[in-house]
């Protein structure tokens, strides 16, 4: 017997979270002709000031968005990863191969905010449609055809709704407990002046193991992100630009200068690490979880967004196909739990490396395990 259509098939999709993986889904969906409503609870794009580094796998999934042209326009092109000690002298390179083609930079850092709004924007021009200030507040799963309940009592019907980052929603039981296992580290983030000549991307390892990323975000800034060991005494809970400063002061040259060039009203923002991985199916009858609903990666190698907009970039493609809903979902299985549990498990031990160095294990070493695993599409 034929599917009832408009039951099975897939012509409205509800998008609960305007963050990076619900808006490259809300992209990646209205390009497939599909109608897109997003909700997000915040009044409009909610970005912390901080850099989001867009690295090659990023770089080539937005490009399949069409969008990497507009983010190479609104960041920094930049040309490599480079590993130094703390008076600059270079440990190694991190390989950052341009997997979005010849055309377009192997990778760029960007103002947190300028990514989602390209996002943002795109989808809009695309037709969807996002309502800001919406609180969702409950989604029925199990219908034929499930409900996104707002806070406001009103309830909205779609062939599939899509939990991208949003984790507290009654009727859904998200495995992912409490965003997954956190970690007793910290990384505080802070935008300031690009160094002069800073033209990559510097991870700097302190003489006390204190480790720095400047990633450059435009001609003007660049984004600084520090990691504090929570397990250390006196680690203070929130850093303020004073005592990143006081920080820095002590570890070496180059970032005793980044924390001079700090303004005092600086705004920090803390992200706390955690580590989680979606326990089996990524769908619970017609609702399909992505970013960090489904994964949350703590920061190396930028995978945490490229993770999320690669969900999207699966999603759309599935999209375009016009495939019958239960076939969609376990095709999007099949392509991304196993690719992003590898992923995931080399992240996660890398983080846990800054706190407990294994001598097998480093980052040159794992970057370079992950490479081939990104280096094509899902
Ligand atoms: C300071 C900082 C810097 C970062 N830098 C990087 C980086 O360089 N590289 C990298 O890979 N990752 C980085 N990340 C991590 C990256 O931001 C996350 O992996 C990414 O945001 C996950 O996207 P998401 O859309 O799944 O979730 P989120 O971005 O958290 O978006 C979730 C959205 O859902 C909305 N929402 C939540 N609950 C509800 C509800 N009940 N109803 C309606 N809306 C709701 C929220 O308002 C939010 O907009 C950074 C994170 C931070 C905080």
């Amino acid at each position: 017997m034929r599917p009832e259509p408009g039951v099975t098939r897939l012509r409205h999709v509800g998008i609960v979270g305007a963050g990076l993986a619900g808006l490259a889904a809300a992209v990646a969906a209205a390009a497939a002709g599909v109608h897109v409503e997003v909700f997000d609870a915040a009044p409009d794009v909610a970005a912390p000031p901080a850099q989001i580094d867009v690295v090659p796998n990023l770089v080539r999934d937005l490009s399949a968005l069409g969008l990497a042209e507009a983010c190479v326009r609104r960041g920094f092109a930049y040309r490599g990863v480079s590993v130094v000690d703390a008076y600059g002298r270079a440990h190694f390179e991190i390989e950052t191969p341009a997997l979005g083609g010849a055309r377009l930079p192997a990778a760029i850092g960007m103002p947190y905010a300028e990514l989602l709004r390209v996002l943002r924007d795109s989808a809009l021009a695309r037709g969807a449609v996002v309502h800001w200030q919406c609180t969702v507040c409950g989604v029925e799963a199990p219908a034929a055809r499930p409900h996104i309940a707002l806070a406001d009592g009103r309830r909205h019907r779609f062939d599939l709704v899509v939990m991208a980052g949003a984790a507290d929603v009654a009727g859904i039981e998200l495995p992912l407990h409490a965003g997954g296992e956190r970690l007793p580290q910290r990384w505080d983030y802070v935008l300031l002046p690009r160094p002069q000549g800073l033209d990559q991307v510097t991870w700097v390892v302190g003489p006390g193991r204190t480790k720095a990323m400047i990633v450059p975000v435009s001609m003007r800034e660049a984004g600084l992100a520090l990691l504090r060991d929570e397990r250390m005494a006196g680690a203070p809970a929130a850093g303020t630009p004073a005592q990143l400063r006081a920080a820095l002061a002590v570890e070496g040259d180059l970032l005793a200068r980044l924390g001079e060039s700090l303004r005092d009203d600086a705004t920090v923002v803390g992200r706390p690490v955690r580590s989680g991985l979606l326990a089996g199916a990524w769908h619970v009858g017609a609702v399909l979880r992505l970013g960090s609903s489904a994964h949350v990666l703590p920061p190396h190698f930028g995978q945490a967004a490229a993770q999320s907009v690669e969900d999207a970039a699966v999603l759309g493609d599935l999209l375009r196909a016009d495939l019958e809903r239960d076939e969609l979902l376990a095709r999007f299985g099949a392509r991304r739990a196993t690719r992003a549990a590898r992923v995931h498990a080399l992240v996660s031990q890398a983080a846990r490396w800054d706190l407990d160095p294994e001598p097998a294990t480093d980052l040159a070493a794992l970057a370079r395990r992950l490479a081939p695993i990104v280096a094509h599409g899902a």
